[in-house]
């Protein structure tokens, strides 16, 4: 595809984009499909030839098959999962990123890539109050990753690297044991798999009482009794934010237990962190100047379109450390200066894109304070719906509502939650098309989680989900 030509297709492409985000509201948020569908609209053979329009081609892909296929994340009435919004100003980076074609595993193969990403970090660093610790001019840094799951596996990798030394050389021992929760993702039970830990090595760390939160005091027992019986402490994960309800962990606590015992603290706040940005909502982060490394998503609640996680550690060179492996090809200049950071050693791949000029374009073009205004405004509406609940006989919230996401069933004239009424009133809800909701499990109970965050939901939205609702409770008889 010859440049000029790029451009005609490429602006109807825009325009078609353009159109699709408009007409959201009018679609089903679920498609009508079933497996194999998709596959049964498609030819079979590949093309030996080029296309003469692939422009025209690509466009009738669109509308005849990927649209009427697809779960429409950005719809505005689409509360499920965690919100992935892939905001047009993050679009506008992606095609400039694309367009570059630039791979960054080395300063000097990337080096406005690297350098802008590192601005950026330390800049949201300072804007979501992580301490001066976790900036470049620190001594620590920040990166970002294709993903909070591979975070988690090179805070991991970091980790087994600073508790043992000798790891590079002869890998793990079996000694090395991972503290999480019930409710932790189940991307560090994966971390540890694939590190070569085995799942023995992952301890779940109960409740405080009456709560889906890490308890402190069980992290230090069994921390202690674990040290006593031979075993290596390694990582401690505490959540801000967990997936299925939005379960805080004491960061502060947590880190203070695993101090005596020199194990690395990673929180995870994939979707929540990105709200102590809001002074408000500073509190979730309380301690986290006391842990080693700390990631939240940028494709979640920070509007940015897949992928892109932000990471920091406080040490700077503990993933190199870990991670970097320099054949003759990768030697250059600027590497063995030590004045650049080369950021193929933060992470698992070599290769990388420039992610950091989508993050530009959603931190220039909305401005910390637009994207404060939007967290606000999903928290407004999730503790309007949480107030609805609260008030109407039929429904309960299953868990106090966090920040945006509100944890709600159906109950019985008892008072108990009823699985079956609840699971009806999704699917119900879920039939309609204009909204979507997906399920989690409170304490053995199934339960409907609504998070808010898609970036053009609004309080009509809300609205018009609430009714639905109602609508099914009074068809289950509740
Ligand atoms: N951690 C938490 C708390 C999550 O909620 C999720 C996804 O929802 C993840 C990790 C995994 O996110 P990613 O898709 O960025 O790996």
């Amino acid at each position: 595809l010859e440049p000029d030509e790029f451009r005609r297709q490429g602006h109807q492409l825009v325009d078609w984009v353009a159109r699709y985000r408009t007409s959201l509201p009018s679609l089903h948020v679920r498609p009508k499909v079933v497996p194999g569908s998709v596959k049964a609209q498609l030819p079979r053979e590949l093309p030996e030839q080029p296309s003469q329009a692939l422009g025209d081609d690509l466009i009738a892909l669109l509308n005849d098959v990927v649209v009427p296929s697809s779960l429409h994340w950005q719809h505005p009435g689409f509360f499920g999962y965690f919100p992935a919004n892939a905001s047009l100003l993050s679009l506008l980076g992606d095609i400039a990123s694309g367009g570059i074609g630039a791979q960054g595993m080395l300063w000097s193969t990337s080096p406005a890539g690297t350098e802008i990403e590192q601005v950026l970090l330390d800049g949201l660093a300072d804007a979501l109050g992580l301490g001066r610790e976790f900036t470049f001019a620190g001594g620590g840094g920040g990166s970002l990753q294709d993903s909070a799951s591979s975070a988690s596996l090179a805070a991991l990798l970091a980790a087994l690297q600073r508790s043992n030394p000798d790891w590079r050389e002869h890998g793990v021992d079996g000694t090395e044991t991972v503290y999480v929760t019930a409710e932790t993702h189940s991307s560090l039970a994966k971390a540890v798999r694939v590190a070569g830990l085995g799942a023995r090595a992952l301890r779940i760390v109960p409740f405080t009482q009456g709560t889906l939160s890490m308890s402190a005091d069980a992290l230090a027992d069994m921390l202690a009794k674990d040290t006593a019986a031979g075993k290596r402490p390694v990582m401690v994960c505490p959540t801000v934010g967990t997936t299925g309800t939005g379960a805080i962990d004491p960061v502060r606590e947590v880190a203070l237990a695993a101090r005596t015992y020199e194990a690395w603290v990673h929180v995870d706040a994939a979707w929540a962190g990105v709200a102590a940005l809001c002074p408000e909502f500073r509190w979730l982060l309380d301690g986290v100047n006391l842990v080693d490394s700390f990631c939240t998503d940028a494709h979640k609640w920070f509007y940015t379109a897949f992928d892109a996680s932000f990471m920091w550690v406080r040490d700077a060179r503990a993933l190199p450390t870990a991670l970097s492996i320099t054949p003759e090809y990768l030697r250059n200049a600027a590497t063995e200066s030590g004045e650049v950071i080369d950021y193929r050693d933060w992470q698992v791949p070599l290769g990388r894109r420039m992610r950091a000029l989508k993050i530009w374009s959603v931190v220039h073009g909305a401005g910390l304070e637009g994207l404060r205004e939007s967290i606000r405004g999903h928290v407004a509406m999730a503790n309007s719906l949480a107030g609805r609940i609260e008030s109407e006989s039929g429904f309960a919230l299953a868990t106090p509502p966090s920040l945006a996401l509100v944890c709600l069933y159906l109950v019985d004239q008892e008072g108990r939650p009823d699985d079956a009424a609840t699971k009806a009133a999704m699917e119900a809800v879920n039939a309609e098309g204009h909204s979507f909701l997906t399920h989690t499990s409170v304490n053995g109970h199934f339960a409907i989680r609504v998070a808010i965050g898609a970036t053009t939901t609004l309080p009509d939205h809300i609205d018009t989900l609430w009714d639905s609702l109602c609508k099914a409770a009074r068809q289950s008889g509740g």
